[in-house]
This record gives structure tokens, sequence and C-alpha cells, in this order.
């Protein structure tokens, strides 16, 4: 009994929680959702605790099968793809008579499901990886001092699950050896001792992970890679691995042009929904251990913009550089802004960009700020911001605060006050300002971080320039 890659498309798409559009939710966001999964007979909703700052943590339950299987989802905060995929997961389970009954069945009759999502609700409403007590809780699986670590360890005690998933985000910077492909899962059976032992437990979590990588390459092949293995004895995975639950590590990665994830999502909801299938029917115990060992680590080689062979000069003394730009993300309440940083400088060739240009024959030209006039944003067109880029301007002032979060589309510095300040060179870890082109030309700009082609239109909707630091 198997899924299809047409299946696992058309029960996503039948079943994925709209209510989820952005990674930025809230506790209170799948409050209503739970309260709506309570009504349904096939899934039970329990309270298990509260966190330090007193939100509820749940724990859904379906099936009533012997294999027992533990989730949980976001024990940092701001790791929050699979929550979403848990909520599609818990309407596929309350779905009928849409072709899947027996699939359900299955699962229903032959596992226990147990779900807990959203373990760090502290966390997610600061959109932060640690708890409201700056407590790293996956490094919290020895000393169980965090109220809600210690939660997660009493219904490991409690139920003794067969299987458990832990799932969570990795940065958008990993790539697949090699490649400038993005990792967009990654997966992994923590090891449980530092030789990195393999008992039946951990070979079994292997063994689930072959099954996920096989349909999820379908979807996004040579895009899955394996979660870096050395063990860490205060993590979450290697424990449950030591106590018997054959234990795997879900990473939700990047995508290219999904920033709110909600591609990675869907495979996590294909990747969980096949482990099941595969748990309930035993197919997994067939999958051979050297499919594990193939899958490639992940690399760390990625940034957002990488620009290469670039001319910059001191002293009289020229070289030729790459330059690596990564646009970091301010949260701020329910959205966030971006701070474009000179991340590295020099021999870059081993990396990539989600943005590759070689520039070679330019030079790096220092950004100007317009100070003979103040601007009123109602006269700030996209022609004149063109205009004042091609003249070397990376920076202006407006006359008021007014609309300020209309201001970070715009794909030029604006600033209310007189202190913002643009290197006159390449500088690492200095906000990425600057220009590209020749001594006549200016051919490209970087704003923020982000790279500007001066030769066409401007892509003003892409820009999320962060005004607030850009004047401090
Ligand atoms: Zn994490």
């Amino acid at each position: 009994m198997n899924l299809v890659k047409d299946d696992f498309i058309k029960a996503f798409s039948l079943y994925k929680e709209k209510a989820l559009q952005h990674r930025r939710f809230k506790h209170r966001d799948i409050l209503p959702l739970l309260e709506n999964n309570k009504i349904h007979n096939e899934l039970t909703v329990e309270e298990i605790g509260r966190s330090v700052e007193d939100r509820s943590i749940f724990r859904l339950k379906y099936g009533q099968g012997p294999i027992k299987v533990l989730l949980w989802s976001q024990m940092h905060g701001d790791e929050p793809t699979a929550t979403m995929a848990l909520f599609d997961l818990f309407n596929f389970f309350k779905g009928e008579e849409d072709g899947f009954d027996t699939f359900r069945k299955e699962i229903a009759e032959k596992l226990t499901l147990y779900f807990i999502p959203m373990l760090n609700p502290d966390g997610a409403e600061r959109y932060q990886r640690r708890t409201a007590m700056d407590v790293d809780m996956n490094r919290d699986a020895r000393a169980v001092a965090t109220v809600e670590g210690a939660l997660l360890k009493a219904q490991a005690m409690l139920l003794k699950p067969d299987f458990a998933f832990n799932l969570h985000n990795q940065n958008n910077y990993y790539n697949i050896p090699g490649t400038a492909t993005p990792v967009t899962i990654s997966l992994l059976a923590p090891a449980y001792d530092y030789a990195r032992s393999v008992n039946t437990v951990r070979a079994d979590a292997m063994r689930v992970i072959v099954g996920i990588n096989k349909i999820l390459q379908e979807f996004i092949p040579n895009a899955v890679a394996k979660y870096d293995d050395e063990h860490t004895p205060r993590g979450f995975g290697d424990n449950f691995q030591k106590w018997g639950a054959s234990t795997i590590l879900i990473e939700s990665g990047a995508y290219a042009g999904d920033p709110e994830k909600l591609e990675v999502r869907k495979y996590n909801f294909i990747a969980l929904l096949q482990a099941f299938l595969e748990i309930a029917s035993g197919s997994y115990s067939e999958h051979d251990i050297a499919d594990y060992n193939v899958i490639p680590f992940n690399d760390e080689k990625l940034h957002d913009v990488l620009i290469r062979n670039l001319s910059i000069e001191k002293n009289g003394k020229k070289m030729l550089v790459d330059v690596a730009i990564r646009q970091n993300e301010k949260t701020v309440v329910n959205d966030y802004f971006v701070e474009g940083v000179i991340e590295d400088i020099g021999d870059l060739r081993d990396f990539y960009g989600y943005t590759d240009l070689d520039v070679e024959g330019l030079q790096f030209i220092p950004a100007k700020l317009y100070t003979d006039r103040i601007f009123s944003l109602a006269e700030l067109t996209l022609a004149m911001i063109g205009d004042l880029l091609k003249q070397g301007i990376g920076a202006i002032h407006i006359d008021s605060d007014e609309s300020m979060g209309k201001l970070h589309s715009y794909p030029i510095n604006i600033s209310v006050d007189k202190q913002l300040l643009l290197e006159d060179m390449l500088l690492l870890g200095s906000r990425a300002n600057f220009f590209i082109g020749t001594n006549q030309d200016i051919k490209y700009a970087v704003i923020n971080g982000y790279l500007l082609n001066l030769m066409t239109n401007l892509p003003v909707q892409k820009c999320k320039n962060n005004i607030f630091s850009s004047t401090s």
C-alpha cells in the first residue's frame, strides 16, 4: 500500500492549514486551530503543561495502534516550519472519503501518534531560538532544568515511544556539497554515543530516513542532505535515541524564492506522512542502511549575494576580491526587516550565492549620502531613485518618519536623521552599501545587501530594508 507523488500533492493541497501562511505566527494563532481539532473524534487534544510565561503546551493523539510515535516541533521558537506541517497533518487525519481512508485506517490501527506542536511558545512569541529564560532547550536534555524540556522528557518516560521525530529548521546557508543547491530538507538519525555506534534502535531510524529520502527525491532531487552527526550529549534527539526510541531529526532548510518556507513545509508534510505509512506497514525495515550512508552531509557554503572579481583599492594598491553578503533578518513584531552585512572578503571561489555575479573589470565605488536636500515621501518615485543610484547616491533623508513601514520597500537607504554611516571601503561586518562600475559608469548598486542591476528596472518589491538600524 503506497502513496505516489501525485497522491502526496493532492493530500497537501486538500489539507494544508490556510490560517498559517507566514513564519511568525504565535501561540495565540494556533489556539483556535487546536480548539477546532478538539471537536473531532479522530484527534484528542490534551494540555500537558504550561511554559514559563504560562502559555499552554498541548499534546494531540491520533490512532490506537501498538506502535507509539512521538513528534514535537518548535522547541526552538524561531523554527516554525514543521509546526505548520503538523497542522496540515491534523487536517489530513480529520478528512474522509477523499481516497485516503484506507491509509488513515492503516495508520490509526498500527500506530498511536503523539504530537506536541510548538514546544517553546515563549520563544515563538519573540521569534527567538531560546526559551523565555534564555536557555537553549535542545541543550537541556541532560539537565532538564527548563520547564518545557522537563515536559518533553516526562512525555518520553510516560509514553516510551518506539519512534521519535525531532522537528527543526536549519539556516538558509547550507548547500549540497559541491553545488549551489540549497539543502531543502536535512535528516539525521542522531548518534547516542561519541563513537556514533549503530544499534537496532538507530538502524531503524536510518531505515525510516531512507524511505523519507526516496519520496523527497521525487520532489526535490539532490536537495536532501544529512545533518551533522556529531554526538551532542545535551541534545534531545541524541537522548531519545539513547532512551530506546528510533529517533529522526528533520530540519527544514531553504528553497529558493520561498522566504516563508511554504514549499519546505509541504516537503515536511510529505516526509512525515511517508514515514507514518512506512512505520505502519513495516516496509521501512526492508531499506538498506547503505542508502542512508550515501546521503551527503550538509555543506555550509551559501551566501545571499556573492560578487566575484571585484576590484578594490587602498593606498594605490589594487586587488581583486570576491565579496559575500548576508541579508540578516531582524524581527519586528510579526514582520522582519533585513540588514545586509559584508560577511566575507577574499577568495570565495568555493562558495555560492543565491544571487551570484562576476563583475570582472569593475571596481568598488563607495556610496554617498545625499545632503543637498531633504525629500518627502510623496515625491519619491522609482525613476527618481534610479537616477540617484546612478549618481552613486546610496542614502537620502526624508522629512518625517510617517509611513515608516512603507520605506522598507524602497531600493535606497532612507534616513530621518543625519547619522547614517556609509563606509568608504569594503569592511568586514559593515553594512553592505556600495556601488560597482567603472570611473565613468555605475552599473550595479548594493543597497542594504541587495544587488541591483542599474542597467535594468529596479525590483522594488524585493527589498526589505531596515531603516531603524540604518539610522544607528
Ligand atoms: Zn533547532
